[in-house]
């Protein structure tokens, strides 16, 4: 019977932190699918040979996390122009012939998740319909930098501590994306549609993020793509202002969906129940 299991995963290293057995696991008990979603720990040196592994055992396909979502791109037959623009691969689809297809879903969990907030507000705020300032320049950044280009955000303003890394993101829509300064971004903040926070800061743990949103227009949404803990304090300081917000848990919900859907053949939904078990 063993043999019949589809059988996918998650590999990184530390892997124990990983919420993602959590949201498969959950999708595979609601649509009673003979399936299961495992853990793997990989350090960096095996990634090769255990990759092999997972094909070998006839692994559909696994997530990729923290530190493999670079080296894992070395590793596929074939990468989609998205993991390419991102600059990183979330999921490994293994095709039939063994061969490993890599893709990143992070762009459709985080356009999908201001979609579903948005729906919610009430009042006629799109995605495009303003520009945009992006905290961060790390990978979370690129993926949501992608997803605002998709989307066909007219302007994306990138601020970074590290002022190159914003700069080298201009190269993904030269003529949309301009790096800015860290220390403009209270004054960028007022000039936009919408804000999101993908640096690290404000996670537990971390520094507080910095930033007044004071002058912020009063129809601009403010998104924190951290969800430990799920109001950041940035969200709260929105919230002070009157401003929308969107927390991180459903881009994290929504990036595993199409990951899902290719190895085990079923559009799994994001419901409230499975955000509560994430929580
Ligand atoms: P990363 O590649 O390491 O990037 C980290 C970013 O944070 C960089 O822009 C870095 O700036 C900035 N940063 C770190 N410490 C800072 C400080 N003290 N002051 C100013 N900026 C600082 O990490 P990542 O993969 O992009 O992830 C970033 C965050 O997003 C993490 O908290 C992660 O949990 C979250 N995330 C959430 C989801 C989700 O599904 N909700 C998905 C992916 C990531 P420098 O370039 O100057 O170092």
């Amino acid at each position: 019977m063993n043999e019949k299991i589809k059988k996918a995963g998650v590999i990184g290293y530390p892997i124990a932190h990983s919420k993602s057995p959590l949201i498969h696991d959950y999708w595979i008990k609601q649509h009673g699918l003979n399936a299961s979603y495992e853990a793997i720990d990989i350090p960096p040196p095996n990634l090769e040979e255990r990759v092999h592994d997972l094909v070998d055992q006839g692994y559909r396909g696994f997530n990729v996390t923290i530190p493999h979502k670079q080296a894992i791109m070395m590793l596929c037959d074939d990468v989609d122009t998205l993991a390419e623009k991102v600059g990183a691969v979330n999921t490994v689809i293994v095709k039939e012939d063994g061969s490993l297809f890599g893709t990143n879903t992070d762009v459709f969990g985080f356009v999908e998740n201001l979609r579903s907030a948005a729906q919610g507000f009430g009042y006629g705020w799109t995605i495009a319909g303003g520009p945009a300032l992006v905290l961060g320049a790390g990978g979370a950044a690129r993926a949501a930098v992608q997803g605002l280009i998709n989307e066909g955000v007219p302007e994306i303003f990138v601020a970074n501590r590290t002022f190159d890394k914003a700069k080298d993101l201009e190269s993904m829509s030269p003529l949309v994306v301009k790096a800015v300064e860290w220390d403009k971004r209270d004054i960028v903040a007022g000039r936009v549609n919408f804000i999101v926070n993908t640096t690290s800061l404000g996670m537990t743990g971390q520094e507080p993020l910095e930033i007044d949103l004071s002058g912020c227009h009063e129809d601009a949404v403010v998104h924190d793509i951290v969800y430990a803990p799920l109001y950041t304090d940035l969200l709260k300081q929105a919230r002070a202002h009157d401003l929308r917000i969107v927390t991180g848990i459903g881009m994290l919900l929504h990036q595993a969906r199409p990951a899902f859907h290719a190895w085990f053949g079923v559009m799994p939904d994001v419901t409230e129940t499975l955000e509560d078990l994430v929580l």
